[in-house]
């Protein structure tokens, strides 16, 4: 039974909904339809949790971090299989046993953070330092692609300033989520972590926390459409944002790469999770000199990718995650298959599988090029010119990542300079660390998350004279 934690207690719901796996289309459980008297007792809860929870030693809340890590960690195995089902992600490769170890590490990370008094000034005419206080009640609100790992990113930064928290995950993966929360009450006092999910069918729940004048911060992961709706809700209060939203990650592959040395990298890049993750390799710019040989080693290495059930050991790729997202997916590759040449894959099915698919010969302009596409289709541009190329990359509206791909590591950090994105990688594309700060600009968001930076942004700043 999958229940709301509200104020440490498990809460039934009377309304509730089914939650199927993608792999099978069978029902993995049923989640709580949250109604707006759910929420508004969640936000109570965390109201009332939150002042004493702000004023515990610091070392305590460092230790509440640690513990809820150990906890993810002692049942990974539970969630990971949870995760698989409703996500349809393998339980393997970079699936969801991967994704809890990554959840324990940021939230063990972030228990060692710490937001020290700073010393603006300090001489004969006085001294002038900066406290950093928590926000209050942050809301969270996460996507369907990470769902275990991204609230963990939201929340344990948000506990570890003071804050409490009110989460709510994607109405298409809420189980692993609700049962995480479960068991991280036990490392936290009540109230301090709560959670409500709900299908957004006659109540929307995000948009009514984005909304909600108990909640003083909206920390939102998912597309830019929903983003720009939360922006607007949240005036009323004026709420504090982190938006991490949409990205369509352009990555470019200079003359002197060796194609052999960067598939897999290539590969992992634009496929993990199956391409529905934001800061996916999304459009592969190569030079003309390596084009074909590049295509070759990249065809071959993601034809031998297992893809399948993702309960099944050998799986490392699954299905789609979702209808809508498998129709959009399907009618861009439709499409860009008509203006360029399919490589590899390119058939839709069976169920919502979609094999790995490399389209060549497309150009800025097609839809499968422009749009985020989120899901495992990559689109490869063939170029001459390096600065065409960077500004075909740079001609979108998003921002996330980017990536150059180079054996002159000096040739290959300038051009990365040059790229508009929050997060630029070297060889490599998608990598993130809990010590550094990852965040996107123009309209993938603005905020970052992880290291100091994003504790931060968790807190309020006071400065104090004398
Ligand atoms: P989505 O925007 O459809 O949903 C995200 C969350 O918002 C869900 O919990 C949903 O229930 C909720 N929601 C729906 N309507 C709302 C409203 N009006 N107000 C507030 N909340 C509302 O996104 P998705 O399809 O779940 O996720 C995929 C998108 O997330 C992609 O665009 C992807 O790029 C993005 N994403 C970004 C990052 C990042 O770090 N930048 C990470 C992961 C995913």
């Amino acid at each position: 039974m999958f229940d709301l934690t509200i104020g440490g207690q498990q809460v039934a719901t009377t309304a509730r909904f089914a939650v199927r796996n993608p792999a099978t289309g069978a029902i993995v459980g049923e989640a709580p339809n949250a109604s707006a008297a759910d929420l508004d007792r969640a936000v109570r809860a965390a109201r009332d949790a939150q002042p004493g929870w702000a004023a515990r030693p610091d070392g305590e809340r460092a230790a509440a971090c640690g513990a809820v890590a150990a906890i993810l960690t002692e049942h990974a195995e539970e969630l990971a299989r949870l995760l698989t089902q409703e996500q349809g992600k393998p339980l393997n490769g970079l699936g969801s046993r991967w994704e809890l170890g990554g959840a324990a590490a940021w939230a063990g990370h972030t228990a060692s953070l710490s937001l020290p008094p700073e010393i603006i000034q300090d001489d004969e005419a006085g001294r002038v330092q900066g406290i950093r206080k928590p926000i209050g009640v942050i809301g969270s609100i996460t996507p369907w692609n990470f769902p275990v790992m991204i609230a963990i990113w939201h929340i344990m930064p948000a506990i570890r300033a003071g804050n409490a928290v009110v989460l709510k995950p994607s109405p298409l993966t809420p189980l692993a989520t609700l049962r995480m929360v479960e068991l991280a009450n036990a490392a936290l006092p009540a109230g301090v972590l709560n959670v409500v999910t709900g299908d957004d069918r006659d109540f929307n729940i995000g948009a009514a926390m984005s909304e909600h004048a108990g909640i003083d911060k909206i920390v939102f992961t998912g597309s830019t459409a929903t983003g720009r709706h939360v922006m607007r809700s949240a005036a009323g209060n004026l709420k504090r944002l982190t938006l991490e939203l949409g990205g369509n990650d352009a990555g470019i592959v200079l003359p002197d790469a060796d194609p052999a040395a960067i598939a897999e990298g290539l590969f992992w890049g634009a496929f993990i999770n199956n391409g529905q993750t934001c800061a996916a390799l999304k459009r592969l710019y190569v030079h003309d000199d390596i084009h074909d040989a590049v295509c070759e080693a990249l065809v071959a290495f993601a034809g031998r990718i297992p893809v399948g059930d993702g309960m099944d050991e050998a799986s490392i790729l699954g299905p789609v995650q979702n209808r809508m997202q498998f129709d959009k997916l399907a009618a861009l590759v439709s499409d860009a298959a008509s203006r360029g040449q399919v490589l590899l894959g390119g058939r839709p099915g069976p169920g919502l599988f979609f094999p790995p698919t490399i389209i060549a010969g497309l150009k800025n302009g097609d839809a499968l090029v422009d749009q985020e596409q989120f899901g495992p289709a990559l689109p490869v541009i063939r170029y001459r010119d390096l600065e065409a190329a960077i500004a075909a990359a740079n001609d979108n509206p998003n921002g996330l990542g980017g990536s150059v791909w180079s054996t002159n590591i000096e040739a290959a950090r300038s051009v990365a300079q040059r790229l508009e994105c929050g997060s630029a990688w070297i060889n490599k594309h998608g990598a993130v660390q809990p010590n550094v700060p990852f965040g996107g600009v123009k309209q993938s968001g603005f905020g970052v998350q992880f290291a100091e930076a994003g504790l931060r942004e968790n807190t309020t700043l006071q400065v104090i004279f004398g």
